[in-house]
């Protein structure tokens, strides 16, 4: 698959708590492909989950990340997402790593627009909770009529 390929389509994933209907960019051993930036923002790399303090407790990944990176001939790079929900904390999690844990997960939940903290996470793509995005998106809807 190209990833600059920017066709989307539409599908569901679950991330342990609540399903998630998401644009993504097709389908990779029967998991949705996301591009950078664009997957739900409950689903992390390994990597993300590690900095998070967090493990994928035996989980099977939900989704693929697929990126290339900047420079320039780079590979394309394939991550496996998994469920933010389903991880558990690494049984070495430092207070600290707690900490920042909890600092991540309220700053997925913070609107950029309105800064009111949430109850769920705000998509990765806006950054605005749904009321702000209803109210940026009818006034888009605006400026072109
Ligand atoms: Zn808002």
């Amino acid at each position: 698959m190209n990833p600059r390929n920017r066709k989307q389509q539409i599908t569901r994933v679950f991330d342990g708590r609540t399903h998630h209907a998401c644009l993504c960019r097709g389908f990779r051993d029967g998991l949705p492909v996301f591009g950078w930036g664009e997957a739900p923002s409950t689903l992390l790399t390994k990597s993300q989950l590690r900095d998070a303090g967090l493990r994928p407790n035996g989980q099977d990944p939900v989704a693929l990340l697929v990126f290339r990176h900047v420079k320039p001939y780079a590979h394309e790079t394939v991550a496996e997402l998994f469920s933010v929900e389903r991880a558990a904390l690494k049984r070495t999690a430092t207070p600290a790593q707690l900490v920042a844990l909890s600092r991540a997960m309220d700053a997925r939940r913070v609107c950029v627009d309105c800064g009111v903290v949430q109850e769920y996470c705000v998509p990765t793509s806006t950054r605005q909770c749904g009321t702000c995005e209803d109210a940026a998106l009818a006034n888009q809807w605006e400026v072109a009529a």
